[in-house]
């Protein structure tokens, strides 16, 4: 069997290389690879070889098939070509095969989305360094020298004064050392954590930040902006909570939930049976933080919150593995194609 199939291979693909015209190729792999092709009747007589023999016939005999396969879609091109040089390039010809498109990662997309309800209440946007500097990401923010979150744990440092960012907030302070209030903005980008990678947690991930300072802006300001952002992007009829916490940088300082998107409130896997599913860190500005910008801490006052973009597009698209996010498979990025 193996020498038929060796045979074949040789006589095959000289025939293929010969051909000159299309209509040649296509009477080659009519002989080949037709019904009653060559490639066919190899394969109609495995059922005589021995048993023990037969998976590795039946291998070699697919292997041959494929082979061929690309070697008439080469030849073919190649005709092609010599074709387009006698005649020269038709530009108003169809393509030969569709040119793959790319598409925008859904993390990105979700980004977009949230920047857009943003634009929408009259924010602008912002941005800000990944290798940041400690006093940006850590002293200007009100975060004691002593502070946990320091810790080379959870913090990748690059030197005694450098690391790369661990939340967005440092913006915050770059953006009011420039600018004067009223201001609104947003800055979406990534940070990092020295995690150990699990189902929800990834040493990089996105989040966005948001910061709206001016004179009698109150906690008021930031519910009805969390309820508006929170409408627009999940869709209308879910409530939303707040509950006290703390953070280094605002005063007071809430984490917002909202009813969960899959049960709406009932209790389920998602949301652990609660019925609320968590979505931001917000609060008020600490007065240390508007004096670190230089701002007069009794003129103004302003809200801040921050959102991980990973767990908003997890519950958007109903994904339960942060990694999936980052490891490019494009078999879970291909179910994108067409819904974003
Ligand atoms: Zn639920």
């Amino acid at each position: 069997m193996q020498d038929a199939i060796d045979a074949l291979r040789g006589r095959g693909l000289s025939r293929i290389e010969s051909a000159a015209t299309a209509d040649e190729l296509e009477a080659a792999r009519i002989d080949l690879l037709g019904r009653k092709g060559e490639v066919t009747a190899l394969l109609r007589g495995l059922k005589d070889v021995p048993a023990d023999e037969r998976p590795a016939a039946g291998a070699a005999l697919n292997r041959l098939k494929l082979e061929l396969t690309d070697a008439f879609a080469a030849r073919e091109r190649d005709l092609r070509g010599a074709g387009e040089a006698v005649t020269g390039l038709d530009l108003t010809l169809p393509g030969a095969a569709p040119v793959p498109l790319g598409t925008a990662h859904p993390l990105l997309t979700v980004l977009e989305e949230i920047c857009d309800i943003f634009y929408g209440l009259g924010y602008d946007r912002g941005d800000g360094p990944e290798v940041e500097l400690d006093y940006y990401n850590f002293t200007a923010l009100n975060f004691p020298d002593d502070h946990p979150a320091r810790d080379i744990q959870d913090t990748f440092f690059l030197s005694d004064k450098t690391l790369l960012r661990t939340q967005t907030s440092p913006v915050q302070v770059r953006v009011m050392e420039q600018v004067t209030p009223p201001l609104a903005y947003v800055f979406p980008g990534r940070v990092y954590r020295n995690e150990n990678a699990d189902a929800s947690h990834s040493s990089e991930f996105f989040q966005i930040e948001g910061l709206c300072v001016d004179r009698e802006i109150s906690l008021v300001d930031l519910r009805q902006t969390v309820d508006a952002f929170v409408e627009r992007f999940f869709g209308a009829g879910f409530e939303t909570r707040f509950r006290p916490h703390f953070f280094p940088f605002t005063e007071p300082s809430v984490e917002v939930d909202m009813q969960c998107v899959k049960c709406g409130g009932k209790g389920c896997g998602v949301c652990g049976q609660t019925g609320w599913l968590e979505i931001m860190g917000a609060g008020m500005v600490h007065p240390r933080v508007f004096a670190a910008a230089g701002y007069d801490e009794d003129a103004y006052t302003g809200f801040a919150f921050g959102m991980g973009i990973d767990r908003i597009a997890m519950l958007k698209y109903g994904v339960d593995d942060i990694r999936l996010l980052y490891e490019n498979d494009l078999r879970f990025l291909n179910q994108f194609r067409g819904v974003l």
